[in-house]
């Protein structure tokens, strides 16, 4: 793990880059906007850490009232209990011999549950558990739209909910109901259109399971983009947004009618660049390419920078691109970008920067956090 790139105390200035930095007042204040969300909707909220990789802020999550915390691998959820936390779901379809008797061994120590969308699943899940003398709770996946993982809504559930509660060290727990492609639909009606199907769907598949004598204690799905929808349909009663902490480029693109500041959420991550080469004048060459920022999601935007556009990034290089009227970048300058999408970028990192007065005078590093599932993929 790399030395991290400033001290705590160091003025803003000091920081070296590239460095993904969070504004510690603006997340602070998502953190607090999602708690009261959740809680004014009447559901319970299970972040997910394949956000922000770090028990540290899952900790920051679970005193504000989340019940747990979710996260995609076997991998994250051992650093996450390693961490201090007590109740994982992984959200998440787990095969292989290897990672099964590592998600068992790991229910000795925390409350673990993990999706299913398979028979052979299940029968490899069994035994693992009864290997390691563990118990875990299993939500049945169901396709709500996404065309991922899941199985399709209706019998198929209660199949495998009847499969799961043969097993004595396995518990069926309720449904994983996540509508992926539906976060980040642009307009407001395409994502009001896309939960209304998931929410039909898991209706149906709810009203299966119940005449066939199953109770769910758990309906989970939604993330940054929709959770309002989920939470206030009376079917899902766990959500699982991610996002919300940082916010990203490409969620900012979420616009209700056009409006700017539609999101109830502010930006709190950022990556800090330098101006490494000024070229032959035409731009200005920072330190932040692709093992800086991910840029699956679209390029990042630089912060109170409109007239200056990130483009042809390569490995370790960005090009910023100036306006005919912008005032040009001198080489050793810094600029705060707001990454594309803020979960890969996270895992590009070793440390978060954890800055208090974040773009004022008297900005100052106050934290600093290992990204400690950074790379935590098995
Ligand atoms: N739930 C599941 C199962 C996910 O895969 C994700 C993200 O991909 C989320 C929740 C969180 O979504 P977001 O980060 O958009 O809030
Ligand atoms: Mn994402």
């Amino acid at each position: 793990m790399s030395c991290p790139p400033a001290q705590i105390g160091a003025p803003f200035s000091e920081i070296d880059t590239p460095a993904l930095i969070i504004d510690l007042d603006a997340f602070e204040r998502n953190l607090d906007t999602m708690a009261a969300a959740a809680s004014k909707l009447g559901v319970r909220l299970r972040p997910h850490a394949k956000t922000h990789k770090s028990p540290i802020i899952a900790a920051k999550q679970i005193a504000r009232g989340a019940v747990g915390m979710c996260c995609q691998k076997v991998a994250e959820a051992e650093v996450l209990v390693a961490g201090g936390v007590s109740d994982v779901l992984v959200s998440n379809e787990v095969v292989g011999p290897r990672k099964l008797e590592r998600l068992a061994g790991l229910a000795r120590h925390a409350r673990i549950s993990v999706c299913v969308d398979d028979a052979i699943m299940v029968e490899q899940l069994a035994p693992a558990a009864e290997r390691a003398g563990s118990q875990i709770e299993v939500l049945v996946e169901i396709d709500v739209g996404a065309g991922r993982c899941g199985v399709r809504p209706g019998p198929a559930a209660a199949t495998l909910a009847r499969q799961v509660t043969a097993s004595r060290f396995l518990s069926f727990g309720g449904l994983q109901a996540y509508h992926g492609s539906a976060q980040h639909l642009r307009t407001p009606e395409e994502r009001r259109a896309a939960i209304a199907g998931a929410a039909n769907a898991t209706a149906e598949t709810l009203r299966v399971l119940k005449d066939a004598g199953f109770q769910c204690r758990t309906i989970g799905g939604a993330g940054t983009g929709t959770f309002e929808l989920e939470g206030a349909s009376g079917i899902w009663n766990e959500l699982q947004a991610g996002s919300y902490i940082f916010m990203d480029a490409d969620y900012a693109k979420n616009l209700a009618d056009g409006a700017r500041n539609a999101s109830p959420f502010e930006h709190a991550l950022f990556v800090l660049a330098t101006v490494m080469s000024t070229g032959a004048g035409e731009h200005a060459v920072i330190d932040a390419g692709h093992k800086a920022l991910s840029n699956d999601s679209g390029f990042p935007l630089v912060l109170g920078r409109p007239d200056l556009r990130y483009h042809r990034p390569s490995d370790e290089h960005g090009l910023l691109e100036f306006d005919s009227a912008s005032s040009r970048l001198a080489l050793g300058d810094k600029v705060t970008l707001i990454p594309g999408h803020c979960d890969p970028t996270v895992n590009l990192y070793d440390w978060y920067v954890g800055v208090r007065g974040f773009n004022t005078p008297d900005a100052r590093v106050e934290a600093l956090w290992p990204v400690a599932a950074r790379g935590a993929v098995t």
